[in-house]
């Protein structure tokens, strides 16, 4: 196994480059604090998920730039043979690409040829399913001192040898017995393993844990919400969040999950974690009496020695919406009022861009970056949002906006100090309709959360005169605060973002366009039609002189929850890895995916209106987080085109598993097989309706 950066063995022009790539990376066994310190000085790598530690994704790299992005072509191509989404933001080192898929299996990839080089699945218990919110996906891996970390789906930390994928050890990071799971990126500080998890929609408590990155060893956990008082509290930290919460809290889990965003300033030493919303969603079912729920949606800064709180600032105060703040956090040093500030920047999903000393946690600016209807302001003296009467009425439905996906999810924005614009992917999705499953319980999908479809109440038809949703890439100055210039795009759904050096700024789409924009002024300027959906960022490092861009694309995560009719194309697909450089001539054979025409219904029901009414309940309860609202395809297959033999063996793969190896979940203790005839009687009304030509 060779990882010497053929840079380093090919004495060719550009020997400046060929001294400053070999200096550091020579070895991946010596990839270390200092590398990761001085990534940005190494463009040809991306050696952390955000590319460097203040996570700007902003690469030097400027052969593919504006004047010769027509020469852009495809590389090469690796199936990865599955259909679900794809999330990761692949590592490079030394011309090896370190990437996962779905199910948290891990990939070792030649980067300039695509050869595999290993794979690791670590084995995921593909029958517990039904307890992941967002689909199978795993937002990708770090890597240190020659070891590559992956978090799986089952809560799981594994350390693997880059050179040959052998395990090196794995840790349990979560209690098993609960609905937590891992879908984010592990980061790297000061020798220790950094990782969070999911499960707030679930009922759980979140917590974010730092691991020996030689033994996989715990050193420091820190929870971001209260426990149960009886059995103490951790920290000061967390005997002061008590006071903002009241009831019986701790029996819903809480929330506040670490899923996504963990970044390390190795100058300040400290550790910034975004966390999530409450368990259950309603402030009136956590904490009965109000309170502002602390470290619910909140930014922290910890020590990273201890894991010690030193700041807090939460952004959705007593959260009722799923306003998460775990989407990615942005370090950079900024020229604002005359001064410098080290600031942390965050587009949370309540739509709100927030700019922080984050030095201090001290409140320096926001402003809206999408279309709201929750808040009416900012208070800006604290930084409090001016909650709006409408956003909320106990555990009636409301109106509001952003919807529960967030005006950004955790799709990564990225930085160019070229232009000082930050490029964030955002939703404008105006509204929702909402209220609680008043029979909650944990565990189980669908009843902890209350986007309910089945509502047919007045605030209905209001709902549906509100103008379409939009997806668009903006440019944000955030100094000013305020938009340079925005890209309405043809669907709601766009995914990360990388800008570089080239005055170039990629992202791709859900209907699977990848396309390149002009960083100063957002001109369309380069496109290429990867086959499906796009939802990860991609990510560029240079090999023998040679710029190359690589991303992983696949539909599904959580473009399969938010897929109802009339919110644009969406292109599902086999999920791939793409590579590509300037004069690439390969073309992109793509196995056939879609279905080339309407459904026709396998079978006739001949259910009462009745029967299909309760099975379109249930179905919307248990089925459309995966299949899709109204059994229109979401992320997984769409059941109005399933067969006759599937149909005949529905009970089956319903209620006993006998798909659980694809990932099908068995629901045999929640549904009885009444209940499952309903729903598949629900799924051939759909099947019926859809195969009717359409009405002129
Ligand atoms: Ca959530």
């Amino acid at each position: 196994m060779h990882f010497t950066s053929l840079s380093c063995l090919l004495p060719l022009l550009g020997m400046l480059l060929f001294v400053a790539g070999c200096e550091r990376t020579r070895e991946p066994a010596r990839i270390d604090d200092i590398s990761l310190a001085r990534a940005d000085s190494d463009p040809a790598n991306w050696l952390m998920y955000g590319r460097t530690y203040d996570e700007q994704r902003f690469s030097p790299l400027d052969e593919i730039n504006e004047t010769t992005i027509a020469r852009l072509g495809l590389l090469w191509a690796h199936e990865l043979g599955d259909t679900r989404g794809l999330e990761a933001t692949p590592l490079v080192v030394n011309g090896a690409i370190f990437t996962t898929g779905s199910w948290s299996v891990v990939y070792a990839i030649d980067a300039a040829t695509g050869q595999i080089r290993w794979t690791y699945d670590p084995g995921v218990d593909r029958t517990r399913a039904r307890i992941h919110c967002c689909d199978a996906v795993n937002r990708g891996v770090a890597f240190y001192r020659g070891k590559v970390f992956v978090g799986s789906l089952d809560g799981r930390l594994l350390a693997l040898d880059a050179a040959t994928g052998n395990r090196v050890w794995e840790t349990i990071t979560v209690d098993k017995a609960k609905p937590y799971s891992i879908t984010g990126a592990p980061r790297i500080a000061r020798g220790m393993v950094l990782i969070g998890n999911a499960g707030a929609e679930m009922g759980v408590r979140g917590y974010v844990s730092a691991y020996d990155e030689e033994t996989g060893k715990l050193i420091w956990r820190t929870y971001t919400v209260p426990g149960d008082p009886s059995l103490g509290f951790e920290s000061e930290a967390i005997a002061e969040a008590a006071k903002t919460w009241s009831g019986r809290w701790w029996e819903g889990g809480g929330g506040g999950t670490v899923w996504d965003a963990i970044v390390y300033d190795p100058e300040l030493d400290l550790v910034y974690a975004g966390t999530g919303n409450g368990s259950p969603w309603y402030r009136d079912l956590r904490s009965p009496g109000g309170g502002d729920n602390l470290y619910l949606s909140s930014i922290i800064a910890l020590r990273a020695n201890d894991g010690t709180q030193v700041w807090h600032f939460q952004t959705t105060p007593g959260d009722n919406w799923d306003f998460t703040a775990t989407q990615p956090l942005m370090l950079a040093d900024l020229e604002i009022g005359g001064r410098r500030r080290k600031v942390i920047m965050q587009a949370p999903k309540n739509g709100f861009f927030y700019v922080l000393d984050r030095v201090s946690g001290e409140f320096i600016s926001a402003k809206p970056f999408a279309s709201i209807t929750w808040a009416t302001g900012i208070d800006p003296s604290t930084g409090r949002p001016i909650e709006s009467p409408t956003a909320y009425d106990g555990l009636n439905p409301v109106l509001a906006s952003p919807d529960p996906s967030g005006a950004h999810n955790w799709h990564p924005m990225a930085f160019s100090p070229l232009t000082g614009l930050v490029y964030l992917p955002v939703r404008d999705r105006t509204t929702f309709l909402h209220r609680p499953d008043r029979k909650w319980r944990p565990s189980v999908f669908g009843r902890n959360i209350g986007i309910d479809i089945r509502y047919d109440g007045p605030l209905l038809q209001e709902w549906l005169s509100q103008p379409p949703p939009v997806g668009r890439l903006v440019a944000w100055d955030p100094v000013a605060q305020a938009a340079r210039w925005t890209v309405d795009h043809p669907v709601l759904m766009s995914g990360g973002v990388l800008a570089t050096a080239g005055n170039l700024v990629f992202q791709g789409l859900s209907d699977g366009m990848l396309v390149a924009y002009r960083a100063t002024d957002g001109a369309k300027l380069w496109k290429f039609d990867a086959g499906t959906g796009i939802m990860a960022p991609p990510v560029t490092y240079r090999i023998a002189n040679k710029q190359y861009l690589t991303l992983m694309v696949g539909w599904g995560g959580d473009m399969g929850l938010i897929n109802p009719p009339g919110l644009g194309p969406v292109k599902p697909g086999f999920a791939r890895v793409l590579t590509f450089a300037l004069d690439g001539t390969a073309t992109l054979s793509a196995p056939v995916f879609a279905h080339s025409g309407p459904p026709r219904p396998a079978l006739k029901t001949n259910a009462t209106a009745a029967t299909i009414k309760e099975g379109r309940a249930l179905y919307d309860t248990f089925c459309f987080n995966c299949h899709g609202i109204a059994a229109v395809a979401g992320a997984l297959p769409d059941l109005r085109y399933m067969t006759a033999g599937a149909h005949s063996r529905f009970e089956g793969i319903v209620l006993r598993g006998e798909r659980q190896s694809l990932g099908m979940p068995s629901f045999g203790d929640v549904l009885t097989p009444g209940q499952a005839r309903a729903i598949q009687s629900y799924i051939l009304s759909r099947a019926a309706e859809s195969s009717a030509p359409p009405r002129r």
